[in-house]
């Protein structure tokens, strides 16, 4: 496209909540046959929140919590807010002592399982299995048990491990925004695939896509796995389009043809992006394709 063009039509794509970076994106997003969605914040609302909490150990469920919120209390992931406000709840509702914010120190991220902050004398790790596994952490039958059923109701499991033992789970659910479905099918009827890629595990993650109408799905994935399945696609000749809104999902959006970002997302994921999608509407990866097709149709 011209120049003129593109400016014309960056132009009607911020208009629209639609913030294209530069040309490439633009002449590229024409050619998408296949979109790849990250799951959690992109096509679910991101406000997960805690359906039920299961206690395996013999501290205390107020202790529980605070441990958990301490150590969640410096990550920008939504299941860390989700896991702090319900601490939060249980202290309001039970009129627990008001320290319900222990202080944390050492504090590690491990994108895609969870994170570690020394509390106290004790090491609290926060997150999923792999999390778990990484550190060396048993998961007994029972909880295994547990973890499973909550995943097939499409609830994510976050295990709170004290002291290299799992002492409690969080079950957290966290709603499809309500256009996902009717984008995927839109998409479908592009000739669009709609591909799901997320860190949370299998079963969770297959009740999700069924939900939503996806039916490849890629699991259990960290922020470079997720960037390896980019590519894998674009070997199989696709032009791939990227949506994503976490610091996990950063590497895939520099991978893709073109990376689109969800605006209520993280400064990392819009930085790495070439389209932002400023109202975090799904819908909007719809009209950024078509403002593309619309503006290289008419130098054709
Ligand atoms: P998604 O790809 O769905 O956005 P992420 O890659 O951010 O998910 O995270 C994948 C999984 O890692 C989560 O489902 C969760 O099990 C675990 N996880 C990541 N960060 C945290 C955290 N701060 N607290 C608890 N669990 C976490
Ligand atoms: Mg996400």
């Amino acid at each position: 496209a011209t120049p003129t063009a593109v400016m014309v039509a960056t132009g009607k794509g911020a208009s629209q909540g639609v913030l294209i970076k530069g040309g490439n994106a633009l002449e590229k997003a024409h050619k998408v046959k296949a979109v790849v969605f990250d799951k959690t914040g992109t096509l679910t609302i991101g406000r997960p929140a805690v359906v039920q909490i299961k206690n395996f150990s013999k501290i205390s469920l107020q202790e529980l919590c605070k441990l958990a919120a301490a150590a969640e209390v410096n990550s920008e992931h939504p299941l860390a807010k989700a896991v702090i406000e319900h601490s939060k709840k249980l202290h309001q509702q039970y009129g627990f002592s008001d320290d319900h914010l222990l202080e944390a120190k050492d504090f590690e991220v491990h994108p895609g399982a969870g994170v570690g902050a020394s509390i106290g004398d004790k090491r609290v790790l926060v997150g999923n299995k792999r999390l778990m596994l990484a550190f060396q952490v048993p998961i007994s039958l029972e909880i295994q048990d547990y973890v499973s059923d909550m995943e097939h109701l499409a609830r994510t499991c976050v295990l709170v491990a004290v002291d290299a033992v799992v002492c409690g789970a969080f079950a957290v659910s966290d709603p499809l925004k309500p256009e996902a479905g009717r984008v995927v099918s839109f998409l479908n009827s592009m000739s669009i695939s709609s591909i799901m890629v997320t860190g949370d595990n299998w079963a969770t993650a297959t009740a999700i896509a069924r939900e939503v109408g996806i039916e490849k799905v890629f699991a259990e994935t960290d922020p470079v796995g997720k960037a390896e399945r980019i590519k894998d696609l674009q070997m199989e000749g696709l032009t791939v389009a990227m949506v994503g809104d976490g610091i996990n999902d950063s590497p895939a959006l520099v991978a893709a043809d073109v990376g689109m970002a969800i605006g209520a997302g993280t400064d990392i994921a819009i930085e790495a992006a070439d389209i932002v999608l400023i109202k975090s509407n799904l819908e909007d990866v719809i009209t950024a394709i078509d403002l593309s097709r619309k503006t290289l149709a008419r130098i054709r």
